[in-house]
């Protein structure tokens, strides 16, 4: 019977898991059986890179030691990119004269073709070499191949992820009907709410200090401990996972995560997020808008300047002072003005009411939404279909000339979907506060650019004169009545 010996590598093993091994060994036992070869001994690489030598004291060089002895006749693996990293592997192989077969069929070298072919497939695995050690250096592969969030301490919004996460094929429903593996990291409430408040109200123009504010008053901390500050809010906002997308590792001593992440360079995780991709990366670019990041916060301005008119001319109404009350007057005559304070309170209340209302809802179904769901499924073909191509190349099916045409176009696609995603993210400015438990608490959070486009896309605002030598009731009450029956609304 010939003696058969099964070599297996796995290049990176994080997480102390045999997995890859076990998987190999199951493929190469297999077809050492369907040949009728009796496995005499297993060679075992295990975190030895594939760049690094095989030296004294590797399965590899037992494997050649044994080969050389008449040990083994065959030498079973996987696939080349297992077994050998350069020609000089498949020429040391070659000369002592065993036989080297893979699971995959590349390499044969019981036949001339096959060993043409094995000759081929060696310098290919140079390149494939070159190219994971490059990926290896910026990402944890492991990771980001099955898809697992990192580990580490618990991410806020999230339960703990189970030691030995990879292995567990258990699944569990989410709360959106689908099944996710029951591998821990799943949404954990209250903190889950939150972070999806926060996104809200992030998008909705909050400051991350209000954010933090809101989470610290419910009584929930860092998963550290430590009470909620706006850099914190920012690293929790910022991060991908939300979007049940794998972020790379950060770079060591960053703080934060890179700011300049794309969607189409972000794999899918495999766990249940708690906000859309274009959620995410809408407030990504709301994070690295730099005036947000230097200016401590956005200049005064005023909420119906440029939008409200005169009612006596149709003129829009603009800011200003007069005999040191801060008021509206016509931006083309001196025939109109009103008290500013008065007129944003009321402006306030009346948006603030209409959007607590049960039927506010009904606001939203009135726009045109993009669909999202379309673009999200169109930027995971497309890449996929810059995978297959370097995968392609990679094989030597395809040349380079011809993928560079190929992955230029698909890039310029992802492009164009990231864009139109972050747009679509950032679109409904009424979303936030229809859905907000509390209309006036974000209201009065966001900026004054945001509230001009909230009021903008409700009403049409009036101003007429308050009437002759008037005199403002002193009570709240019956100062916004006096406003409202001279400052009529037109709804939208
Ligand atoms: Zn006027």
């Amino acid at each position: 019977m010939t003696r058969a010996a099964v070599y297996m590598r796995q290049s990176l093993d994080r997480d102390n898991t045999r997995e890859g091994i076990a998987r190999q060994r199951e493929r190469c036992l297999g077809l050492a059986e369907l040949r009728g070869w009796e496995v005499v001994t297993e060679y075992i690489d295990n975190d030895v890179s594939a760049s690094k030598p095989r030296g004294v004291g590797t399965a590899w060089h037992r494997l050649l030691e044994d080969a050389a002895a008449g040990r083994v006749e065959v030498i079973v693996a996987v696939d080349q990119d297992r077994l050998l990293r350069s020609l000089r592997d498949l020429v040391a192989l070659i000369e002592l004269g065993v036989k080297v077969v893979t699971v995959d069929g590349e390499i044969d070298l019981a036949s001339a073709d096959g060993e043409f072919r094995a000759t081929m497939a060696a310098g290919l695995a140079r390149f494939e070499v070159r190219r994971k050690s490059e990926r290896q250096q910026r990402a944890n592969t492991h990771r980001r191949t099955t898809g697992l969030p990192a580990g580490g301490r618990r991410a806020f919004g999230y339960t703990p992820l189970a030691r030995g996460a990879g292995a567990i094929t258990a699944t569990r429903l989410g709360a959106d009907g689908r099944e996710w593996p029951a591998y821990g990291h799943e949404p954990f409430e209250p903190e889950a709410s939150a972070v999806r408040r926060g996104f809200d109200m992030l998008l909705a123009g909050a400051p991350l200090r209000a954010i933090a504010r809101d989470w610290n008053a419910a009584g929930l901390t860092t998963t550290a401990g430590a009470e909620w500050t706006s850099p914190a809010v920012r690293g929790v906002l910022s991060n991908p996972r939300y979007a049940g997308l794998v972020a790379p590792p950060r770079s060591s001593g960053a703080a934060s995560i890179p700011h300049n992440l794309r969607l189409g360079d972000l794999p899918a995780g495999s766990w249940e997020p708690l906000v859309a991709p274009e959620t995410w990366a809408a407030a990504r670019d709301l994070l690295a808008d730099p005036a947000r990041r230097s200016s401590p916060g956005p200049a005064r301005r005023w909420l119906l300047s440029g939008l409200a008119t005169c009612g006596v001319c149709g003129a829009t109404m603009k800011g200003g002072v007069v005999r040191g009350v801060r008021v509206y007057r016509c931006s083309k005559s001196a025939h109109l003005a009103r008290k500013r304070d008065d007129a944003d309170h009321y402006i306030a209340e009346v948006v603030v009411e209409r959007l607590s209302r049960p039927d506010a809802v009904d606001l939203l179904a009135q726009r045109d939404a993009p669909d999202v769901d379309a673009m999200r499924a169109e930027l995971r073909v497309a890449q996929q279909g810059e995978a297959n191509t370097l995968s392609l190349v990679a094989r030597g099916l395809t040349s380079m000339q011809t993928a560079e045409a190929t992955l230029r176009d698909v890039r310029k696609r992802i492009g164009e979907l990231e864009a139109a995603m972050t747009d679509a993210g950032k679109v409904d400015v009424l979303g936030p506060l229809v859905t907000a438990g509390d209309v006036r608490a974000v209201w009065d959070g966001l900026d004054v650019d945001r509230q001009r486009a909230i009021v903008r896309a409700l009403m049409s605002i009036e101003m007429r004169s308050p009437g002759k030598g008037s005199r403002a009731p002193r009570d709240e009450v019956g100062r916004l009545a006096h406003t409202a029956a001279t400052m009529p609304l037109r709804w939208h």
